[in-house]
């Protein structure tokens, strides 16, 4: 695929559930891929990316920002707290906060910067274990406490178990942002993205089928 036949099928899916078109962004998930597989995405004027590790992305996007206007970075996977502020230095979105200890130091930190990014506070809605996330049980208690410390909230960030259906972890996600008052859904990979864009994601993350399969390094 290419991203604009990407795009296709997310205006399709969009189309299709009576949705607003613009109503879901496409994020492109830029992790591991070579270099000249970004830029032909950029030149072709795409703006809005992911990258999964606050190093990698510290290698990568500085140098990028000054050849192309406009981009706007995500970071989508884990982060520890003694990368906040140089995740605060590259990243427009905090996808991952999934601990009070993160959202403490987020709280610090961008009080001291008086600006904060847009934060999504991811769920493992799967309950996985090996798997980053607030669990669903505890997630209303944690928006709590994040809005306490003055945290400015966007939405919730899901990354359903490989091989179970991935529409009902979207409705779990759905649901759980509506009743908290929260707007942006971000859901939604390669395999499922028409999926998500069918039942409410504001935000696709997709990576393999704009790029290629992920080149291992
Ligand atoms: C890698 C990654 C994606 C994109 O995955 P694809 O299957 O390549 O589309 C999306 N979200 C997160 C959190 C990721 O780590």
């Amino acid at each position: 695929m290419t991203i604009s036949s990407v795009q296709s099928s997310i205006d399709a899916a969009l189309a299709s559930a009576g949705r607003a078109p613009g109503s879901a962004r496409l994020i492109a998930v830029s992790k591991i891929q070579p270099l000249e597989r970004v830029t032909a995405v950029l030149d072709g004027g795409h703006r809005l990316f992911g990258e999964n590790r606050v190093q990698e992305a510290a290698g990568k996007w500085p140098a990028l920002r000054e050849r192309y206007d406009g981009v706007e970075l995500h970071l989508l996977g884990p982060l520890q707290t003694n990368k906040v502020n140089a995740a605060l230095d590259l990243f427009d979105a905090i996808q991952s906060l999934d601990r009070l200890s993160l959202a403490k130091k987020l709280a610090t930190a961008t009080q001291e910067r008086g600006a904060c990014p847009m934060l999504f506070i991811q769920i493992n809605t799967g309950e996985e274990p090996q798997k980053a996330g607030v669990s669903p049980n505890e997630a209303d208690q944690f928006i709590t406490e994040c809005r306490s410390l003055d945290l400015p909230l966007a939405g919730l960030m899901a990354i359903p178990p490989v091989n179970e259906e991935p529409a009902l972890h979207f409705a779990l996600l759905a649901k759980i942002a509506s009743r908290n008052g929260l707007p942006e859904l971000s859901m939604g990979m390669s395999s499922d993205f028409e999926i998500a864009a069918r039942m409410g994601a504001t935000y696709l993350r997709v990576g393999s089928a704009i790029f290629g399969e992920r080149v291992s390094a």
